[in-house]
């Protein structure tokens, strides 16, 4: 049996009014918060709003940053680092999407250490963040239980992890603020969920524990794969995929993720495909190269599919093709993926720089 080395320290409530019935939590954290956001959502389903009465609640101060992009920028982690220096804040409050909880992550590390500068994120894994409080809008990413922050550096011209480990100290998850979570953005998130416990069932790092949370998650997906396929989100459907998307934020928090999401951080830079559609294109190929045929088996019987073809079906069906990338783009690209041997790593089996750049070919069809 594989060793089993299994952390993951972030408490999670779930519950209907999980912010103002767990406002006294808080306190625990510090007397001044730092709420970090995007620019609408979370105004619009109301999450900013619970949270600010919640703390005048509490009597705790705050401070808001709502101007996270999509898959955020180093530049937007130093504005928000710059507002919590200078406002004192001690601790940090994500809302939104994978995005602003990222963000609040990597801030929280130049916060807690005023000196350091984005070089440190890269380089000085021993530095603390600023405790992270993570309220999830959408159902995806998981951030709200992995230690991982992802943020675009645009003089890298690629998405990377910062270095420290940042686990959220309290997930809070409320399904009533994913009720109108447009269409695109449901669909593309859960894939983002379903890669997630794919690559990390099937990563050198699973264990035991992981799989075992990768094989509810990925039952919890399959059980609402037809009304994914319908478009049809209900309360319930929403409510299994956020914890599909909790959990599998469990799963990769021991196994880390591999090749689909590498190479798909290419075309979300180069060809602005969003993170869940960008890991999911590649996910039938990828499972075709993957040499663990039985678990591959137990995926697609979790997810109640009968071949690989069923996969591919229902994920260009609902995704849709990427059709602006070409053969040189996707050389230069699987040259980069190649370089990146952290990733690598997670793959079980050796991987050459030719099956990345088939693994390519064959999702994108070119
Ligand atoms: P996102 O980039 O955070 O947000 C995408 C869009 O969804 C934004 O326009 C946002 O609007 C909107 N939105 C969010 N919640 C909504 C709601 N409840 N109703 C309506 N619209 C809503 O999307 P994401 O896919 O969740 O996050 C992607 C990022 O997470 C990427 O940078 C990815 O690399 C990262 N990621 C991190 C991890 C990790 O472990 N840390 C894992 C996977 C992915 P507003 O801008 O107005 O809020
Ligand atoms: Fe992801």
């Amino acid at each position: 049996m594989n060793f089993v080395n299994y952390y993951m320290p972030t408490k999670i409530l779930l519950e209907e009014d999980v912010i103002l019935n767990n406002s006294n939590l808080f306190h625990t954290y510090g007397d001044k918060a730092l709420i970090v956001t995007g620019k609408t959502s979370s105004i619009v389903n109301g999450s900013l709003k619970d949270v600010t009465k919640a703390l005048d609640k509490e009597g705790i101060l705050y401070d808001v940053f709502n101007d996270v992009e999509e898959n955020p920028s180093l530049e937007t982690v130093e504005n928000i680092a710059k507002l919590g220096i200078s406002q004192k804040s001690n601790f940090m409050i994500g809302i939104g999407g994978g995005s602003p909880i990222d963000a609040s992550k990597a801030a929280g590390v130049l916060i807690n250490n005023p000196i350091a500068t984005r070089y440190n994120l890269f380089n000085s894994p021993e530095l603390k963040s600023l405790p992270v409080i993570a309220i999830p809008t959408t159902a995806g990413t998981g951030t709200e239980t992995t230690p991982y922050s992802i943020v675009t550096d645009n003089e890298l011209q690629t998405k990377h992890g910062i270095c420290q480990k940042v686990f959220p100290e309290i997930a809070l998850l409320d399904v009533k603020y994913l009720m109108f979570l447009p269409e695109k953005i449901t669909i593309n998130t859960s894939i983002d969920a379903l890669s997630h416990l794919i690559e990390g069932y099937l990563s050198s790092k699973s264990n035991i524990m992981s799989d075992a949370l990768a094989e509810k998650g990925l039952k919890l997906f399959g059980e609402c794969l037809i009304m994914i396929r319908e478009k049809d989100f209900n309360c319930l459907v929403r409510e299994k995929l956020m914890l599909a998307s909790t959990i599998a934020g469990m799963v990769i928090a021991q196994s880390g993720t591999s090749l689909p999401h590498r190479m798909g951080y290419a075309l979300t830079y180069f060809h602005n495909i969003p993170h869940g559609k960008a890991n999911g294109i590649f996910l039938k190929s990828y499972l075709e190269f993957c040499e663990d045929k039985n678990k591959v088996r137990k995926i697609l019987y979790l997810l109640t599919l009968e071949n690989l073809d069923e996969l591919g079906n229902f994920i260009n069906n609902i995704l849709g093709y990427v059709d602006s990338v070409n053969y040189k783009d996707i050389c230069s690209y699987a040259d980069q993926v190649f370089l990146n041997k952290i990733k690598l790593k997670n793959h079980p089996t050796p991987v050459t720089r030719e099956d990345i750049l088939k693994i390519y070919n064959d999702s994108l069809k070119i």
